[in-house]
Formats: C-alpha cells, structure tokens, sequence
C-alpha cells in the first residue's frame, strides 16, 4: 500500500453540506420567526439564498486567510440578520439555533459510507480533517452512522488552525504520529485540502462533485 493513512474532509467529501445547512436554517429562522422588523417579503427559499450567500462569501474569504473559521462562524449570522431585515437581539437566538441543529445534520453524500467500509478493509488508518467545530462534526459524523471509522477527528477549530494552513495538517500529522508521506489527503477543496495537504507534503485526491463518485476514490487505493 502507498499510503498507510488516510485524511477525509467531511463537508461535501462524506456529507452533503446544502441539505445539511438548510435544515439547520429552516430550524434557527423559526426560532427568530417573530422578531423580523422589516417586512422585505422575502419567501424562505429567498431567505435561505441569502444566508447561503453570505455565508459562502465569508467562508470563501477565510480560505483566503481573511478572517478564521472561528470568526466566520460569528460573522454570518449577524450579516444574514442584518440583510435580512432582523433585529440585533435575534442574532444569538438564529446563531445558537442553527449550531444545535447542525450538530444533528447528516445528510450523507452518496456512496460515503461504502467508500469508508472499503477503505477500512483495506487496511488504511481513516482520519476525518475538517474546518469547523470539533463537538459538532463529531456529532453530525455520530448522527450519520460513520464516526466508528475513523481513528480520530482533526477540526480546525480543536487543531487551533484551518486549513490550508500549513500548520492544520502538521499537527495533524504530529497527533496520528504519521510522516507526511505516508498520509493522502482527500477533500473536495482545491485550496483547503489539495493545496493546503500538498504545501505540508501530503499527497492530495481532489474529490470533484460534480463529475466524481467516491466509488471511484475505492478503485484508485
Ligand atoms: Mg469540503
């Protein structure tokens, strides 16, 4: 074998992040439901569109080393309220809603759970490598049935840095007590996990979406 460990992204490599975030919004917008101040007559699909863009700006300007994960995770709430025409009192209430809900998200993306089986059996030491709140990954991957494969979990946010940063993947390294060469990476960021792995020394597998299935990944190791 090539590699003798494995490191997994989780958002959009084993669970489907847009499912995920929209039940989680659909949870947090019922709590502040009542506070709305201005009425913009915006549906729920039109609300959501726009914490999902928020929300991917922000988190696209954090790959970028603009703000961390950790402020992100504070930024988009209070912009998402603000645009959306709520009260500042709302915003903890919206935050605190869609991070306990999020915990629970579980959506899998397809095939997730048999690439994991397969790769197990197959020898390798599975590590899942993530930007986010360590308690809630874990949490979403216990939900979904598929935290048992994994040895352990590094998430940024646990780990004290994200990725890309360099410094993400060699704490991660110093944890499993793994060389770099001995680790892929597989993710479906080309700036996180591909560039930011490579830039460790870690060999990377860009997991594209929108042609790949993780099937294939199980015929390449
Ligand atoms: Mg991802």
């Amino acid at each position: 074998m090539r590699y003798k460990a494995i490191f997994i992204d989780i958002d959009d490599t084993l669970l489907d992040y847009i499912p995920c975030c929209r039940e989680a919004f659909d949870v947090a917008i019922e709590r502040i439901r009542d506070s709305r101040i201005s009425e913009l007559g915006m549906s729920e699909d039109e609300l959501f569109d726009l914490f999902f863009a928020v929300s991917g700006r922000l988190f696209s300007e954090a790959k970028h080393g603009m703000h961390t994960i950790a402020e992100v995770m504070d930024l988009y709430p209070a912009e998402f309220c603000e645009k959306a025409g709520y009260p500042v009192e709302a915003v903890d209430p919206f935050k605190h809603s869609f991070r306990e809900a999020w915990g629970k998200t579980h959506t899998l993306v397809p095939n997730a759970r048999e690439m994991l089986e397969a790769l197990q059996s197959k020898g390798y030491r599975l590590f899942a490598a993530s930007n986010s709140f360590g308690h809630l990954q874990r949490s979403r991957l216990e939900h979904a049935g598929i935290l048992h494969y994994f040895e352990d979990t590094f998430i940024s946010m646990d780990i004290g840095y994200d990725k890309p940063d360099i410094r993400f993947y060699e704490e991660s390294l110093r944890r499993c007590g793994m060389q770099a060469n001995e680790v892929l990476m597989i993710g479906d960021s080309m700036t996180t996990d591909v560039l930011g792995a490579q830039a460790a020394g870690i060999d990377a597998l860009f997991f594209d979406r929108q042609k790949d299935s993780l099937m294939d990944i199980i015929h390449e190791l």
